[in-house]
């Protein structure tokens, strides 16, 4: 059992190819973002099931990354937010960094196909353009002053 912040679970899900929703029944309790869970329910995320990547030899060129790349990518922009303590956007920034990814032709699906993170215009912890410490990949929209 452990007691933790949701973006704990939430970087193990996208680090083993979960999705927050089916490992829900490992949370004991929720006290706001502080979450009790049980890593030993059969639900939490314990082991990875993504795909291994391939040997680097046999690795196709490609100049886009790949969706295992993408998901590292967002695991690791998840972990600094997490580690630089959750600074949140203010609304308006949200909003101006939506337009932004809306023009923009790497956008596909909701997603940015750079960094692989999905592009909401929601606050909260799946939105990286509700991060203060986030940047665009290609210097589009860069790091912003925290609201929270
Ligand atoms: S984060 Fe940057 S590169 Fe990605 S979709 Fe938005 S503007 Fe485009």
């Amino acid at each position: 059992m452990i007691i933790c912040h949701r973006m704990y679970l939430a970087s193990r899900c996208l680090e083993r190819g979960y999705t927050l929703d089916e490992v829900m029944p490992c949370v004991v309790s929720q006290d706001g973002d502080e979450w009790t869970i049980d890593t030993e329910s059969e639900f939490y995320p314990r082991v990875s099931r993504l795909p291994e990547p391939p040997p680097v030899e046999q690795m196709p060129t490609r100049s886009a990354p790949g969706f295992l790349e993408k998901v590292r990518n967002f695991a690791t922009a998840a972990a600094g937010h997490v580690a630089a303590g959750l600074p949140m956007a203010s609304d308006e920034e949200i909003i101006r960094r939506h337009d932004i990814c809306l023009g923009c032709e790497h956008l596909q699906n909701d997603a940015c196909n750079l960094c692989g993170c999905p592009v909401a215009r929601v606050r909260g912890y799946v939105s990286k353009l509700s991060w203060a410490d986030s940047e665009c990949p290609v210097g589009k929209w860069s790091k912003a002053t925290p609201d929270s």
